[in-house]
């Protein structure tokens, strides 16, 4: 099997990457970093949707795992301690995969240039560096409202638990083939009217944001954890892919588990 290994920069990851690289090497699989099987990511979950970024045009063909030399990821986590395990069943066991759904973000501008098509593993986010946003809502080519504000969220139920949870969004289950939007700080008074509460789509349930009256304004576009500025937008169309990200699993690790563990549990300080 051909594996890459994706790792933070920082020393701790890098020596924990060269330590798997060398063992899963003896043991006879073939570390290649174009076209790999298998990607682990040693980081923090930012390190794993770097890896996902990496590799998201073999989407189909390639599966990802993550080892966390931070705080307990998301979706990095396999401890250093457990690596020497975690060698032995890549290396011996044969895969057990998850696939969780993903975002599909189509950028069309004015000018007519061919539309951008990404995939975000966590959410795109909207905003501006220019005021509000002010966008012209459409669910399934109906109008649903016009937004204004500092821009919406459209997440994945993987990241349901990352930034659209701070924004007050659900946490969604990922056997659900879903989006959810949800607004950061809508404009909301007599004159401006927003839905105020996150939307969950349905797979096949479009919503394709249109910016309104000004064509200059720019646009940072965030996906996952990079962003990129666009001009002269004329839609953002937001739905479920048709991929889907194929996470390795070599034990047990239940959804609600995670999310417990992330964000309930209590941590036992030393002092
Ligand atoms: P970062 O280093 O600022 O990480 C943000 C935090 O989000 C980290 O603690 C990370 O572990 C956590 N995280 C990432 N994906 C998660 C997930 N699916 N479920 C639960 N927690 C998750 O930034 P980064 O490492 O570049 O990561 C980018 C991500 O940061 C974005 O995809 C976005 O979801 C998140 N973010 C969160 C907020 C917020 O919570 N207010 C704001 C901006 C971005």
């Amino acid at each position: 099997m051909k594996f890459a290994i994706v790792s933070r920069g920082d020393d701790r990851s890098n020596n924990i990457k060269q330590t798997m690289k060398q063992y899963l090497t003896e043991f006879d699989l073939t570390y290649d970093k174009e076209e790999p099987e298998l990607v682990i990511s040693i980081g923090g979950d930012g390190t794993f949707l770097e890896a996902f970024r990496r590799y998201v045009h073999r989407i189909e063909t390639t599966a990802f795992i993550g080892v966390h030399t931070g705080h307990l990821g998301f979706y990095a986590d396999w401890t250093p301690d457990e690596v020497e395990r975690l060698v032995i069943e890549i290396a011996k066991t044969p895969f057990q995969i998850v696939e969780y759904p993903l975002l599909e973000v189509t950028i069309r501008l004015n000018s007519g240039e061919k539309a951008t098509r990404i995939l975000a593993l966590n959410e795109a986010t909207i905003k501006t560096a220019e005021g509000s946003v002010v966008f012209d809502v459409q669910i399934r080519g109906e109008h649903f409202e016009t937004f204004r504000g500092d821009g919406l969220c459209i997440s994945t139920p993987s990241g349901s638990t990352a930034y659209n949870k701070a924004l007050g969004g659900g946490i969604i289950h990922p056997s659900l083939e879903a989006i959810q939007m949800t607004e950061i700080a809508s404009i909301n008074n007599r004159v401006f009217r927003t839905i105020g509460s996150p939307l969950i789509l349905p797979k096949h349930h479009t919503c394709l944001l249109s910016p309104l009256h000004d064509e200059d304004k720019s646009f940072l576009i965030a996906i996952d954890h990079t962003t990129e500025t666009y001009s002269n937008v004329k839609s953002i169309q937001c739905r479920v892919a048709k991929e889907r990200v194929r996470f390795v699993r070599y034990r047990p690790f239940p959804f609600w588990n995670r999310v417990r563990d992330s964000f309930v549990s209590e941590i036992k300080l030393d002092d």
